[in-house]
């Protein structure tokens, strides 16, 4: 599990993310929502590495990570712009996720067609991006991330740039994919219909600060504070 104790970050002066305290569960799809600006992002690129915490501590599986670098986290993050490599084909993207790694070049193959064939990008892996749609695009990014067999998947706002009935696709297959693999998902929006419909555990952010972790079915039926009430549109 992800647990995250007393995080706050500053940006100069300002003060972002105020004292957090999470604990993300193993296997969890965990989402992370609140308004523009509340420090979803901040909060992900913390747990993954790439920005520090001013101050407290983040533990991965019990183990304190502060200053370990991105990479040598057990977690992958799937942005919102995909940050696909243009030139690159879909093939060598996915390879890309791999770099640094001793894997043969023979079982890498292997690993990188049964993801390519999970995420249905078979028949695009000679194509470079710019011949995609946003949806297999993403499919990308996720391939690249699905690679690296991580423990965690980080994945921010990952469906922003699609239309809504892809959107609605991209939300089904995310979610199949999360109890196929069974590793915990981090994943951030500020749509709540969204967040309600694909979480197991959401945690509601505003102005750096954890209004509510809970269950949907609990947030529904028992939102911590107005904030909360209006933001899933239930009566406090
Ligand atoms: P959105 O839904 O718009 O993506 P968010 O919840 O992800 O918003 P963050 O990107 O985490 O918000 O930003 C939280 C706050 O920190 C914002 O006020 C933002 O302006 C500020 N901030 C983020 N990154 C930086 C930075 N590199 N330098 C200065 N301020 C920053
Ligand atoms: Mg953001």
């Amino acid at each position: 599990q992800i647990e995250l104790k007393g995080i706050s970050k500053f940006f100069k002066q300002e003060e972002v993310i105020k004292d957090l305290d999470l604990t993300i569960k193993d296997g969890s799809f965990t989402v992370l929502v609140g308004p523009s600006g509340c420090g979803k992002s901040t909060t992900l690129r913390m747990i993954a590495g790439l920005d520090d915490q001013s101050s407290g501590d983040i533990f991965i599986d019990g183990k304190r990570v502060n200053g370990v670098p991105p990479g040598m986290r057990d977690v992958a993050m799937v942005f919102q712009n995909y940050a696909l490599y243009p030139t690159m084909s879909v093939h060598n993207n996915i390879e890309f996720g791999l770099i640094n790694r001793k894997i043969p070049k023979k079982e890498r193959e292997t690993l990188i067609a049964d993801i390519a064939e999970i995420v249905g990008l078979s028949d695009y892996m000679k194509k470079k991006p710019e011949m995609l749609s946003g949806g297999q695009r993403q499919r990308v990014a996720l391939a690249r991330a699905m690679v690296k067999k991580p423990e965690v998947f980080i994945l921010d706002e990952p469906l922003s740039n699609l239309d809504a009935k892809l959107r609605h696709q991209m939300r089904t297959e995310l979610i199949q994919l999360h109890k196929r693999l069974g590793t915990t998902f981090v994943y951030v929006t500020h749509d709540q219909v969204e967040a309600m419909s694909m979480g197991d555990e959401i945690v509601i952010m505003n102005k750096g600060v954890i209004q509510q972790a809970a269950s949907p079915i609990e947030l529904y039926h028992n939102p911590a504070n107005r904030f909360a009430a209006q933001f899933i549109g239930t009566p406090a």
